[in-house]
């Protein structure tokens, strides 16, 4: 049982979904019931065969479709989720130097597996305070230029361009995990974008996607001929072999493939990137002008550009603790509302992935508001 006080919301506060956690994060019903009704065909099914595999092929075109990938774009996922691709990248992407922009939790670990790696140089760490962003510059020492699309940590997102200046040779790599599917990306701005499925894509961990330019399978390819040691697992030229014959290296989720098809199903047949950037600039929307509007409340994010319009982060005054607000939330059935940890603020954290109703972000204000008039 917890210490705060019983505050029971009536009806008309209650989201129709209370589930706003940033991951793993709300999983549309319809996509279990969708799953359900495959019963026999594909959960215990063998990954080799051509059931699992049009499963891969489906979620390879349409991640193609969803981003408007080029024709010579490639998709390739594997397992181990975003984390084990900081490691695919140390070992297969970055030549000699990287350069970080290291602005909460998310993007420092990236930087932190390049400074580990025996066999690179020290990466250059570009930091910011928690609640903005730093900005790359060109360093014609740097091979791999590292940024984080949405940090998930703060709420802070960036847009998406390639450093002004950089070499032709340079890669662009950009961790888009909990940014992927809900803000806009243009596929010339980067050369990796690397994502997990338990965010936007309202399927569950353990896989991790990458788009990849030319360039980037180029230096892949390069890099595996150059003698260098390299696990199998986190072998990137491997991946792309078996992404090419629509399988995994080795035994991937079936439960997190089928819903992540189901989901790009949903995203595509209502307008793709339109349709879903669209639901959470309205979430976005309503979010940050209560926010603003509150006697009690504030955006983290002081610059409204830095914004994240997927992961909201709301700053309480000293007079109300957000962690009783969180605790009532969630006594009503409304969870994950919780701020990230290590920030150490007085604050909620609300996802607003394209799953979650922008009517039910409307609904959670109201309820917020309802529990800090109760708890006075
Ligand atoms: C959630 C998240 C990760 C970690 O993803 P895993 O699949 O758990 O490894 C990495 N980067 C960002 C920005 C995230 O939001």
């Amino acid at each position: 049982m917890s210490d705060v006080p019983k505050i029971e919301l009536s009806k008309d506060l209650l989201p129709t979904d209370g589930r706003f956690g940033c991951g793993p994060s709300k999983v549309r019903l319809d996509t279990l019931t969708n799953l359900y009704n495959t019963k026999d065909s594909i959960l215990g099914t063998s990954h080799r065969q051509p059931t699992v595999k049009n499963l891969v092929a489906s979620v390879r075109k349409g991640l193609k479709e969803l981003f408007s990938l080029p024709e010579d774009y490639e998709v390739v996922l594997g397992n181990g989720g975003a984390t084990a691709f900081w490691d695919i990248a140390t070992f297969c992407l970055i030549d000699s130097k990287s350069q970080h922009l290291d602005f909460g939790e998310f993007s420092s670990k990236f930087a932190k597996a390049a400074k580990q790696a025996p066999h690179l140089k020290d990466p250059e760490v570009i930091k910011s305070e928690p609640g903005t962003h730093p900005v790359s510059y060109s360093n014609s020492e740097v091979d791999l230029y590292a940024l984080t699309h949405n940090e998930t940590s703060t709420g802070v997102s960036m847009e998406i361009v390639r450093p002004s200046g950089i070499s032709q040779d340079s890669l662009v790599a950009v961790d888009a995990t909990s940014g992927a599917g809900g803000l806009t990306v243009a596929s010339e701005e980067f050369d990796v974008y690397y994502f997990a499925p338990q965010k936007c894509f309202g399927s569950d961990g353990g896989l991790w996607m990458a788009l990849m330019s030319p360039k980037a399978v180029e230096r892949t390819m390069k890099i595996s001929e150059s003698g260098r040691f390299i696990p199998a697992f986190f072998d990137l030229k491997v991946a792309i072999e078996n992404s090419r014959l629509e399988q995994t290296y080795n035994t991937p989720s079936l439960t997190t493939l089928y819903m992540l098809n189901d989901q790009l199903e949903w995203m595509l047949n209502n307008g793709g990137m339109a349709f879903t950037t669209g639901r959470c600039d309205k979430s976005a929307q309503i979010i940050y002008s209560w926010a603003e509007k509150s006697a009690y409340a504030e955006p983290f994010v002081s610059n409204a550009s830095q914004r994240s319009h997927v992961v909201a982060t709301i700053d309480f005054n000293d007079q109300i603790d957000a962690m009783s607000i969180a605790k009532i939330l969630r006594n009503n059935g409304i969870v994950d509302t919780e701020p990230y940890r290590k920030l150490g603020r007085n604050q909620l954290r609300i996802a607003m992935f394209p799953s979650v109703e922008p009517d039910d972000i409307e609904v959670l204000t109201k309820a917020i508001d309802f529990i800090v008039e109760n708890l006075k």
